[in-house]
């Protein structure tokens, strides 16, 4: 067993591409602009891009200038964004790489002007308004002074205006009506204050774009939707899910009935029982948080196995006692198909009670990313 076989994700670049062609197709003649930060949630942020930059999107969101620094570095030359917000000392990379930061302050327009003239680089900046995230943004108000602070540094060179929603529910939330029909008064008024600026304005997230918000904007920032996944309680539409995390069997051995395993004790075997170890733990991304009930499972040989007793760090133990033939080196499925058989991101995401944004970002650094390209056929299981 090489280290890479203890614990790996594979990622299906196909099934990323078919799900980015999905999203162009919902958006009609708006963009879309893939989010790939916290390492494209956990899928690998530059074989992701790679795929995107072929697909001839126009820009690519991150989170901070590390990861803007790694896609360039990987030859990645599609127009990069921090779409939150840049610190001072991350600066210099952000000019010299020809990277574009969020900004949302009249201070942080000042700073970065500064800070640019130094440089005598341009830079490209996205206004951020606060239409009700409550976050990073400038409120409506402050709009007339912020024009005149972009107006005052001619080494900002204003891009893109926008938003961020609070709701993951996407137009079946009210509030998501409510804080677009704020930003397009603040695009009215951004317009009418800087009529030589050519921007994109942008505010839908992935669901925002699949309920259909209306207007959508110049540009969909998709993130988890690429990954075949939306937010809970969203129907899936036809998105594939990307990532499939898989170990193996390390190690069985069979037990008589009452024998305690795991931390704590929590689980207690019934009857004579095949407990099987296997090689990921909550430092791998299996959450804690499944071990605590008894009620998850994994898949072996098409069959769902409970997780018992406590998930530690780098093992989980299971129960295979109803796996015929199941060995040393079999594949065990925590999230993916296998047979008739199907955990989803979703799925954990439930049962750990948090979301499978955090689940799918969870996947800690020692699992290893391999890439595939699965045939998709039109009639995928998932997701029926
Ligand atoms: C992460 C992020 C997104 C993408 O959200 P999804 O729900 O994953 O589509 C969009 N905009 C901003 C500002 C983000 O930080």
């Amino acid at each position: 067993m090489s280290p890479s076989d203890r614990a790996w994700a594979e990622i299906d670049l196909n099934a990323l591409r078919q799900n980015l062609l999905n999203c162009q197709n919902i958006a009609g003649k708006a963009a879309v602009w893939p989010v790939l930060k916290a390492n494209a949630y956990g899928h690998g942020a530059v074989a992701c891009a790679r795929v995107c930059q072929e697909l001839n999107v126009p820009l690519i969101g991150v989170g901070d200038s590390s990861e803007a620094l790694q896609l360039r570095q990987s030859g990645i030359n599609t127009r990069l964004l921090i779409l939150g917000t840049a610190i001072d000392s991350e600066m210099e990379h952000i000019l010299k790489n020809d990277i574009e930061v969020g900004i949302h302050s009249e201070m942080r327009i000042q700073d970065l002007g500064a800070i640019a003239s130094k440089f005598n680089k341009k830079l490209g900046v996205h206004l951020k308004i606060d239409t009700g995230m409550g976050r990073l943004g400038v409120r409506h108000k402050a709009i007339p002074r912020i024009a005149q602070a972009l107006l005052d540094n001619p080494m900002l060179e204003l891009r893109g205006v926008m938003s961020h929603l609070a709701s993951g529910k996407g137009n079946l939330d009210a509030f998501t009506e409510q804080q677009n029909m704020l930003f397009l008064q603040a695009i009215d008024e951004i317009k009418c204050l800087l009529p030589e600026a050519e921007f994109t304005s942008h505010i839908a997230n992935s669901a925002a774009l699949f309920t259909r918000i209306d207007p959508l904007g110049d540009a969909a920032r998709t993130g988890i939707a690429l990954f075949g996944i939306l937010p809970a309680g969203l129907p899936q539409h036809n998105l594939k899910p990307v990532l499939s995390l898989r170990t193996q069997i390390a190690f069985f051995k069979d037990v008589p009935a009452d024998t305690p395993v795991g931390y704590d004790s929590t689980w207690v075997s019934s009857t004579p029982s095949r407990i099987a170890t296997i090689p990921i733990g909550y430092n791998d991304g299996v959450p804690y948080r499944l071990g605590l009930n008894n009620d998850a499972a994994v898949l072996v040989r098409g069959k769902r196995c409970p997780i018992i007793g406590r998930v530690s760090m780098d093992y989980c133990t299971i129960d295979i006692s109803h796996v015929k033939n199941a060995d040393i080196g079999d594949i065990v499925t925590i999230i993916g198909i296998d047979g008739d058989e199907c955990i989803t991101a979703q799925d954990v995401a439930a049962q750990a009670g948090t979301i499978a944004y955090e689940i799918c970002c969870s996947i800690g650094s020692r699992v290893s990313r391999r890439y595939v390209a699965s045939h998709i056929s039109e009639n995928a299981p998932y997701h029926a």
